[in-house]
């Protein structure tokens, strides 16, 4: 864990962030401008038990709260599906067993504060929305390329919601009818075309006997120079970039701010996908969308989870 740091944090508001992914959970103290002043981590280890692993997060912010800090709420960041208002978990694919339990019940019971829950592309969306570098975030959407591909609209600072609360879904947007089936049933959608775990199967398909397990030790073989790798890099410059294509055609935004773990090799197909982006829409200025990295990096997690807090209750 960081060390707490050394000035007096004595009656300094901050905000409880939980942020749950399917490895790992962070929790952290975050203040109201996005800095983490302390954090824990500890692994996920979903088939323990949704009890146990509450049991691990209370734990942890105790420590994280304690120390003099006044704690104003808690915001919690999971992946989907989920309901953001009663804080009920759908039947999430990283946490099984974990369907229909509730995030929220616990922790107003135990810490008396107002707990905000949200979907964690959603809460990245909206750390990035508020506490991002460039600021030109009227209408900005954010999109996270890992294992998956998740996104999140922000319009005027407000999360976009659809019917009923609905999270949309932009990684399940069809690219290629003819493409890969995905879990969501759909041929070709955005995930299955350009996310970490499509380009390993990508390379594998290609290649059976590859020893590769992971997108990023693909990324490092393009660039060594391996061929094959560096056409899995093309391919997803070209599949990213058709998926953000389909973005500023719809909704021309003023900003697309692109995150995950398979970003932190943006360099390599960033530019491509700019090219697609600037090849195939038209019809719109899309100009004057601003496609970047994402700035807030390994801190988005937590500081989605505090925004997510911040945003419905401040
Ligand atoms: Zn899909």
């Amino acid at each position: 864990m960081d060390e707490t740091p050394d000035r007096n944090v004595c009656g300094l508001k901050i905000i409880g962030a939980v942020d749950i992914g399917g490895t790992k959970i962070s929790v952290g103290a975050v203040t109201e401008t996005g800095a983490i002043v302390k954090r824990l981590e500890c692994a996920t280890r979903p088939k323990e038990g949704f009890a146990a692993a509450m049991e691990r997060i209370k734990n942890m912010l105790r420590e994280v709260i304690g120390g003099g800090f006044k704690l104003e709420g808690i915001g919690i960041a999971c992946p989907g599906p989920l309901n953001p208002f009663t804080g009920i978990i759908g039947d999430v694919g990283t946490l099984p067993g974990w369907e229909g339990c509730n995030l929220m019940a616990g922790f107003e019971s135990e810490f008396g504060v107002q707990v905000a829950v949200e979907n964690d592309a959603d809460a990245a969306a909206l750390a990035e929305a508020r506490w991002r570098a460039a600021k030109c975030n009227e209408r900005f959407i954010y999109v996270t390329v890992s294992t998956g591909i998740g996104g999140g609209i922000v319009l005027s600072g407000e999360l976009y919601r659809g019917a009923t609360g609905a999270h949309p879904e932009l990684g399940h947007q069809i690219i290629d009818a003819s493409g890969p089936l995905c879990y969501c049933r759909a041929h070709g959608c955005w995930e299955s075309l350009a996310s970490g775990s499509a380009i390993v199967s990508w390379v594998k398909e290609q290649q059976p006997d590859t020893a590769v397990g992971t997108a990023e030790e693909v990324c490092i073989l393009a660039q060594q120079g391996d061929p094959l790798a560096q056409r899995a890099v093309a391919r997803e410059g070209y599949y990213l970039g058709l998926g953000l294509a389909n973005l500023v055609t719809v909704f021309t935004p003023d900003a697309i701010a692109l995150g995950g773990g398979v970003m932190k090799s943006g360099h390599l197909f960033l530019d491509r996908a700019l090219e697609v982006v600037r090849e195939v829409c038209t019809q719109v200025p899309a100009e004057k969308t601003q496609i970047t990295l994402a700035s807030l990096g390994p801190d988005t997690g937590l500081a989605g989870a505090a925004q997510a807090w911040n945003s419905r209750y401040h």
